[in-house]
């Protein structure tokens, strides 16, 4: 673990090897579509659906089950900002769908919290 200054000068906790913790940092040439103090938003290297994208926490947070009491807000603005993002991508009417896979049994691929949104089916 290392500590990272974000703007709002808090300390960010990071996982060093961790590749969401690069991206979110700003270490990659990854394209957020969204972004503020406490997530980033870009899409899916390998798209599951027309619309594939990816919710993703600065803070570095294994899976849903390190998440600890005072992390609530940021699954709250997690949820939010996804609901945002289908609105912008036109897919809110349509319909999409959320979800998080929890370690390897569950499909988890990259070990730092990410929630992801699939749409655009016809
Ligand atoms: P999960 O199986 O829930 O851990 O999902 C990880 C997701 O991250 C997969 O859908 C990958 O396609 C995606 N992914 C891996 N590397 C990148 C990357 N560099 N940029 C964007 N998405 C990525
Ligand atoms: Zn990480």
């Amino acid at each position: 673990m290392w500590y990272c200054e974000v703007p709002n000068g808090e300390p960010l906790i990071m996982e060093k090897g961790c590749l969401f913790c690069q991206i979110s940092s700003g270490e990659t040439d990854t394209e957020f579509l969204f972004d503020n103090d406490t997530l980033v938003v870009f899409k899916d290297i390998n798209p599951a659906a027309p619309v594939h994208l990816l919710i993703v926490p600065r803070k570095h947070i294994r899976s849903i089950n390190d998440l600890t009491e005072a992390d609530q807000p940021i699954l709250s603005e997690m949820i939010m900002v996804a609901r945002d993002m289908a609105v912008q991508h036109g897919v809110d009417k349509s319909g999409y769908r959320l979800f998080i896979n929890v370690e390897r049994g569950g499909g988890q691929v990259i070990f730092h919290l990410h929630l992801h949104l699939i749409a655009g089916w016809k």
